[in-house]
């Protein structure tokens, strides 16, 4: 153990407050001494955050603490990434319900990387993993969770233009035309050079013209047959 520097000893020191505390009977997780409880607003204390931590370094007992982080990282991408590059090869060969079985295992092992690291990697590695989903998903014809997918993909990772090409392609398939146009022109504000969304908007241009044209025909044969 390193001897503390005593100028930060001094400093924690000075905010110590005492409090009663037990332990679970697996030792891992510490809970307020009079109910038994991890977060208690009576006694004052909120244990969540420190037994998350105490937690997974119980279930990691070959972890080095404190963690090489790059070492770490870098081993969980491998896995997070094979297990997505399984998922595409089953898509891509057509076995659908399986690829969506690795992706959500993909996305669960990203989601497991411990706190002390960098989030970017997590949203990076989760948002992918998601949005593939999403596309398989939509190619099952399942629409809904195609867009729930989306949606989270969106809103973990704002400026990813696959997001919003998912969400978009999700609601095309739920028939909500107009909402579809928007999440392709709010993708296009953030990565206005997506060939993915500049082909969709084309797309999309078409049909929203073809709708116009048809509700200036059905406004003319309304005032047509008004007239005759
Ligand atoms: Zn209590």
């Amino acid at each position: 153990m390193p001897t503390p520097d005593p100028a930060l000893q001094a400093l924690i020191d000075q905010d110590f407050v005492p409090v009663s505390l037990i332990l679970s009977s697996d030792n891992v997780n510490a809970l307020c001494e009079k109910h038994k409880l991890e977060k208690c607003d009576d006694c004052h204390v909120d244990f969540s955050g420190t037994n998350y931590l105490a937690r997974l370094l119980a279930n990691n007992p070959n972890l080095l603490c404190p963690p090489p982080a790059n070492v770490i990282s870098q081993k969980l991408s491998q896995i997070v990434q094979s297990t997505k590059d399984e998922g595409n090869t089953l898509f891509k060969s057509g076995q659908t319900q399986q690829a969506i079985a690795k992706y959500t295992m993909a996305a669960s092992l990203a989601v497991q990387r411990p706190p002390w690291e960098a989030n970017q990697f997590m949203r990076e590695e989760l948002s992918t993993a998601i949005s593939n989903r999403s596309a398989a998903y939509f190619d099952l014809h399942d629409f809904v969770s195609a867009l729930a997918d989306a949606e989270t993909v969106v809103s973990i990772r704002r400026n990813w233009s696959k997001g919003h090409f998912r969400k978009a392609k999700a609601l095309l398939g739920l028939g909500r035309f107009r909402e579809a146009a928007e999440a392709v022109r709010l993708g296009l504000d953030y990565e206005p050079t997506s060939n993915e969304l500049l082909s969709f908007l084309v797309d999309i241009e078409k049909v929203e013209k073809k709708l116009e044209e048809k509700k200036l025909e059905a406004r003319q044969s309304k005032s047509e047959a008004i007239a005759s």
